[in-house]
């Protein structure tokens, strides 16, 4: 398998100026669609994949993310106060709330069918204290992610994203989308992106950053690095060809890269399931020396 460069000449450009005015910059979440979308794209992908193990494992979380949407939805009670300098649910906006843990507690119980190594993380997490709870959602929501053992960050991001991804459906129009100063983080929530996505159809292949904790996506041009903002040294690189529906969109100024998932081209690409199944593309971008610059919800790498 090789690794090709797409050249920037190829790439669309378009007249943002012209459009922007129309478009939606933040798309909020349908936590009741998003999990069973998820959980179907899983069960595809594990089918034909290498990580079919790895799949299957994650396919057991979002299918309990969708249980418990419906289960035990979270509803907003209070409005949530809103002060224009933070995103509406950023931990400065808004504190912590334990609600999360008892989404926790029910992942936790529903793993069944795993390996000894995430049996052992799951009876450690069980017999942590609420206070040990709350300190590593804290560390991972704040991006101290080498704070928290990779595979425990996997449950505890799961049910802070189940929580956060219920309350960002309910806050439609009360985010700030228009910082542009902090393009790469989520002006919901405040988190790092998991990907770009190119939505199918309607939006005239505007490029939208998918949130790796509320789940929300938001506006940021084409061709622009989602971390340092260049415009200059941008490269792609796919594994198959210059059409390919993912892609990776490299930074040499500040040598980050995020993947990018063309729906126009498939539109079966979820964001998260697609992102785990095409490891390989990380695999060889960052053999060419580019480090991710967003998260995956199911891959915390220490
Ligand atoms: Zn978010
Ligand atoms: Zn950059």
């Amino acid at each position: 398998m090789s690794i090709k460069i797409v050249p920037q000449a190829q790439l669309e450009q378009h007249n943002f100026n012209s459009v922007i005015k129309q478009i939606p910059l933040v798309f909020y979440p349908s936590a009741k669609t998003l999990y069973t979308h998820r959980v179907e794209r899983l069960q595809a992908l594990a089918q034909k994949s290498p990580f079919s193990d790895y799949l299957n494992f994650c396919l057991q979380i979002a299918q309990q993310q969708a249980n418990l949407v419906k289960q035990q939805p979270v509803e907003l009670h209070q409005s949530i106060p809103l002060n224009n300098d933070n995103p509406p649910l950023s931990l400065k906006n808004l504190p912590l709330s334990d609600v999360w843990q008892k989404y926790l507690n029910q992942l936790l119980q529903a793993i069944s069918d795993t390996t000894p190594q995430i049996t052992l993380v799951i009876e450690s997490l069980l017999k942590n204290s609420a206070e040990q709870l709350q300190q590593k959602a804290l560390y991972l929501l704040n991006g101290k992610l080498n704070k928290v053992e990779g595979n425990e960050s996997i449950f505890i991001w799961s049910a802070l994203s189940l929580y956060y991804c219920q309350l960002a459906s309910q806050i439609k129009g009360k985010a700030v989308a228009e910082n542009t100063d902090n393009s790469w983080l989520c002006p919901v929530c405040n988190s790092m992106p998991a990907a770009s996505v190119i939505q199918i159809g309607g939006n005239n292949g505007l490029r939208y950053l998918h949130c790796s904790l509320c789940e929300s996506e938001w506006y940021v041009p084409r061709v622009k690095c989602t971390s340092c903002d260049d415009l200059q040294h941008i490269e792609y690189f796919s594994l198959d060809n210059t059409l390919a529906a993912i892609k990776t969109e490299c930074c040499h100024a500040c040598q980050s890269y995020l993947k990018i998932f063309d729906q126009d081209k498939d539109p079966h690409l979820e964001v998260i399931a697609d992102d785990i199944a095409s490891l390989i593309l990380d695999i060889k971008t960052e053999e060419e020396g580019f480090a991710k610059s967003g998260i995956n919800p199911f891959i915390f790498g220490n």
